[in-house]
């Protein structure tokens, strides 16, 4: 092979992640420099509030593997991977988060699948470590009612901890949706795909940079980007809805003129437009949030903004 040639890629988001920044970079540089020195470590600082961002310019300072992408504002998650990849050189590339849940240690079992010959080798969970049993059951519920109503073959218990080839990379890169759910399109671009076992980790400092909010957008990146099921059960919905106003409009009218005995009370029209009415604005909001998410590809702006950066973008969006 050339000796030019990237090998090895790792791409870390970094959101609020000073205190974990010095252990990770030592971790990372153990588990990987074990397997090529052709290797560079790309972390993306997504807006951090705290002073990871001095830390990142120190460690590229002193390491010339080490690459800096500097956001002007905290973009996202999914967004700040993104960039990584979209700087990233190397022939294969590790997705990895920043808070040490995914343990570096597990790198080279990745590769070795890799250099077996798939395209992705995710690291999927058989356990998890100190997280809320909230966001153990949603997240458990979350991806299997997601299997359910996309079509495509998304691994259950898998975060964005994987290695991909430089080919599913080059994939990524022509989908230029602008809501990204990074696990979903791997998935989507198929390829050959397998899966190591880990156990997932506490975060070793700080906490997370995904609160309910955060997490509920991109449930719905996730279910918009994949499926139009939703859109669907608008349309049933409303023609059962439909069909039953119907039937009771008959009722009323023969109650009327037939029977002669016309219903009286609130109690049955109060309930009955409170349902409609709550059935109406669902159906509005889940038709508003693929509305939303058309303008956000119509309106086509960048997906980030870099303010600085020591590396350079291989071709991208
Ligand atoms: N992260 C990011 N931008 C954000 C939130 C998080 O780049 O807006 C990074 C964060 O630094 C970490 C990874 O994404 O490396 C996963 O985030 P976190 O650990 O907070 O999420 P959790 O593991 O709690 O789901
Ligand atoms: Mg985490």
């Amino acid at each position: 092979m050339d000796k030019n040639v990237m090998e090895l890629s790792v791409v870390v988001p970094i959101y609020n992640e000073s205190e974990n920044l010095a252990v990770l970079h030592r971790r990372l540089t153990e588990a990987v420099s074990a397997l090529t020195d052709r290797y560079e470590l790309i972390f993306v600082n997504d807006g951090s509030r705290d002073d990871s961002f001095p830390r990142l310019c120190m460690l590229a300072a002193a390491d010339p593997h080490t690459v800096y992408v500097n956001f002007s504002r905290n973009f996202g998650h999914q967004i700040a991977v993104t960039a990584g990849l979209d700087y990233a050189r190397g022939q294969a590339v590790v997705i990895i988060d920043g808070d040490l849940q995914d343990p570096p240690e597990l790198i080279p079992e990745l590769y070795r699948k890799y250099q077996e010959g798939y395209e992705v080798v995710y690291a999927q969970r058989a356990k998890r470590k100190g997280e809320s049993w909230f966001k153990k059951v949603t997240a458990k519920w979350f991806y299997r009612i997601l299997r359910k109503i996309t079509n495509i073959d998304m691994p259950v218990d898998t975060g964005d901890f994987r290695l991909i080839d430089r080919k599913v990379v080059d994939c990524l890169k022509r989908m230029p949706e602008k809501n990204k759910f990074l696990r979903g399109q791997i998935a989507w671009i198929g390829f050959r795909q397998t899966a190591v076992l880990f156990e997932r980790q506490e975060r070793l400092h700080g906490k997370t940079g995904y609160p309910f909010s955060k997490m509920l957008k991109f449930a719905l990146d996730g279910i918009t980007g994949f499926s139009d099921k939703p859109l669907a059960w608008v349309t049933k919905t409303g023609f059962c809805i439909s069909a039953l106003s119907f039937g009771i409009i008959v009722y009323a009218l023969c109650a009327h003129f037939i029977f002669r005995q016309t219903v009286s009370g609130w109690t049955s029209i109060v309930v009955s437009s409170m349902f409609l009415g709550g059935i109406q604005l669902f159906s509005i909001g889940i038709i508003g949030e693929y509305v939303n998410r058309i303008n956000k590809n119509v309106l086509n702006r960048p997906l980030y903004i870099v303010e600085s950066t020591n590396g350079t973008e291989t071709a991208g969006f």
